[in-house]
């Protein structure tokens, strides 16, 4: 077989991607997110993701976490629609029409969360984002892997990835394993690691090469999460979010390490580097 099914993700891929905002746009062209996350004390995830889904462009804008993170959101995020979910952490996940889900980021373990999350995704059939905590409690039982909507985009981290299909001698082996994954699943796996690799259903992968270790700190996968689920909101399909949004990650964090340095750049230097890569591209 001498297709080729690797691919490197550089300019000229994202110039094929990208589409300019439309002049005659209002808000309803560029679609619905909604970030579902947080527990007490790990309010800040969803404040991340939240702002990196704004950032992105997605017309509206929902975040959906425990009551304790109202005033925190409102006050952070004042762009973003709050819903209620819980007291201290998410108990029920309401479903909103024609809304791009990303699930995951400052979730918790809570055994009424996981209720709250598997019976959302028996309920739920469109393409979602899963991360962090979403993917931990799928990993809890094998079972659970089929509940995840086809074409839907999850971003494991190694120890998330590991968690949910077992442990790999290598890298190799590791993106084999979710080749094989993806295909069987029917979805896309962002490994999420130094070079970062979409991985779709039909066994294509793509590597990112923006990106740095400046990114190696806490609440870094959690912008990524908020990106991806702006694109999908866009109607940019699934395999173009994963590849446009990894990619913007990167390059935000790149942005951000050459005005702070790796070692100084937060998390929210990277969310505010998003706008300088749009105009890069425009
Ligand atoms: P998480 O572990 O969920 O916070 O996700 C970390 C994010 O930062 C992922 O998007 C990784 O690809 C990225 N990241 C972490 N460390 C590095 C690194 N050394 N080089 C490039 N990207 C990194
Ligand atoms: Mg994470």
């Amino acid at each position: 077989n001498t297709q080729i099914n690797d691919f490197v993700i550089d300019d000229k891929v994202i110039q094929n991607i990208f589409k300019v905002r439309q002049n005659f746009a209002h808000k309803g062209t560029y679609g619905k997110s909604i970030i579902v996350g947080g527990s007490y004390g790990k309010i800040g995830a969803v404040v991340l993701a939240t702002k990196s889904a704004l950032k992105t462009g997605s017309g509206l804008t929902f975040v959906l976490a425990p009551n304790c993170g109202y005033e925190i959101l409102q006050t952070s995020v004042p762009e973003a629609m709050f819903m209620d979910g819980g007291e201290n952490f998410i108990n029920q996940i309401e479903a909103v029409e024609s809304t791009v889900y990303g699930i995951g980021p400052g979730l918790g373990k809570e055994k009424e969360t996981e209720k709250a999350v598997l019976e959302f995704l028996k309920n739920h059939q469109a393409p979602l984002i899963l991360d962090a905590d979403a993917l931990n409690i799928i990993s809890k039982d094998k079972s659970y892997l089929k509940l995840i909507p086809k074409k839907s985009i999850i971003t494991p981290h190694p120890k998330e990835f590991e968690r949910l299909f077992g442990t790999t001698e290598n890298s190799f082996e590791r993106l084999d394993l979710a080749r094989t994954k993806a295909k069987e699943l029917g979805i896309y796996i962002v490994l999420k690691d130094h070079h970062t690799q979409v991985v779709t259903p039909e066994g294509k992968v793509f590597y990112n090469i923006t990106g740095n270790s400046g990114l190696a700190k806490g609440g870094s996968g959690d912008i990524l999460t908020g990106i991806i689920t702006s694109l999908l909101a866009q109607k940019y399909s699934e395999e173009k979010s994963a590849i446009l949004g990894v990619w913007l990650h990167g390059k935000a964090a790149d942005f951000a390490s050459e005005k702070y340095s790796k070692e100084a750049m937060q998390p929210t230097d990277v969310i505010n580097e998003i706008g300088n890569v749009f105009l890069y591209l425009n």
